[in-house]
């Protein structure tokens, strides 16, 4: 299907506008009216920003012609790669189809009907339910607000302590920066939020001293049930870890780490939260992380490769064992204007079915 008449139009306005300008003008009205994320505003804007104009595959173009390697995907998320014109045209058919509506108010409309049902194909084997974000970082609050309520509805009230790790990277609101263990992003805003305890990372090029893998494998698994054991486990709701941490440098546990972890919330019943933002959709080899170390979460943070970034779309993939109990609890009163948003669930379903 060729791109709407109207989508074909507003591109070659954009590219008529885009031609008048040169690289050295884009920097300064950048420089002029853009706040930049996780960025040095005064540094950037005395070097210039590098202006990204188009890409197609791997690779990436600059203003100035300069053809770049995507080594890091994006941030990490376009798992499919640049330039796939049928999420393009899924996009452009959808916007003229319906453009938006809410999924809050008894309604729901096909495109996100149709991605949950084939998210719960994808995911393992227990995985019938999902919650959709706009991002990573939303999936994550909403695990935060989901496991409590979840432990709450049991008449567990107390379990609200969710237990992460020193250096993982779980997003950038209150609640994500919060489960991170970014020192750097503790240090503004006063975080974290009471209510989250870090543990070390599994960090054996680091921290394994004269230990082989395997050994501190299990040694920094064992920060976790002695962190469970000093809050005492009844006032702990989950452990939430990434499988191979991501943004802290790519580190990948010991081969025992992930069963030891396993073992401990298995033991202590703390739901175990798998933060598959960057390992989700393919970039493991499988189609989570999870499956790839063999884990059992109860609950999966979604977001990134799940859209390939085409459109911001995340969400928390929800095992039976959780679903069931928050079906059964009445209102769950979390929500975003653009849960399961038309567009980009009719685009993620393109993603993965391609
Ligand atoms: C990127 C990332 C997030 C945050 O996702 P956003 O879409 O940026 O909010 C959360 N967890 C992990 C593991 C990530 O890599």
């Amino acid at each position: 299907m060729s791109l709407a008449p109207m989508v074909i139009e507003a591109r070659q306005a954009v590219q008529r506008t885009a031609s008048r300008r040169s690289t050295r003008e884009w920097q300064a009205l950048d420089a002029a009216h853009h706040l930049h994320p996780f960025s040095d505003a005064a540094a950037l804007n005395a070097q210039g920003a590098r202006v990204i104009s188009h890409a197609e595959g791997v690779y990436l173009w600059d203003s100035d012609g300069n053809k770049i390697f995507d080594g890091m995907s994006g941030l990490w998320c376009v798992n499919i790669g640049y330039g796939r014109k049928e999420l393009a045209e899924t996009a452009a058919r959808q916007m003229n189809e319906l453009a938006y509506y809410n999924t809050f108010f008894k309604t729901t409309h096909p495109q996100v009907a149709e991605l949950s049902a084939l998210l719960a194909e994808v995911a393992p084997e227990g995985f019938n339910h999902v919650f959709y974000t706009n991002s990573g970082s939303e999936g994550n609050d909403t695990v935060i607000r989901m496991v409590r309520h979840y432990w709450a509805s049991q008449g567990q009230p107390q379990r609200k302590t969710i237990i992460a790790r020193e250096n993982g990277y779980h997003g950038s609101t209150i609640g994500g920066a919060s489960l991170g263990g970014m020192t750097y992003m503790h240090e503004q805003g006063d975080l974290p939020i009471p209510g989250i305890a870090h543990i070390e990372q599994p960090y054996w090029y680091a921290n394994g001293g004269d230990l082989s893998p395997e050994e501190y494998g299990l040694k920094a698994a064992r920060a976790l049930e002695a962190k469970i054991l000093e809050l005492g486990a009844e006032n702990v709701a989950a452990f939430i870890g990434e499988p191979i941490q991501g943004a802290g440098g790519i580190i990948i546990p010991p081969s025992t780490y992930w069963p030891e972890i396993q073992r401990i919330c298995d033991q202590y019943g703390i739901l175990l939260v798998a933060d598959e933002v960057i390992c989700g959709f393919g970039r493991t080899g499988e189609w989570f992380g999870s499956q790839y170390f063999g884990i059992r979460p109860h609950l999966m943070t979604i977001a990134k490769g799940l859209s390939s970034g085409y459109l911001p779309i995340g969400g928390v993939l929800v095992h039976d064992q959780v679903a069931k109990v928050l079906i059964e609890a009445g209102d769950f009163n979390h929500g975003f204007t653009y849960s399961g948003h038309p567009v980009a669930a009719a685009v993620a379903a393109e993603n993965c079915v391609f």
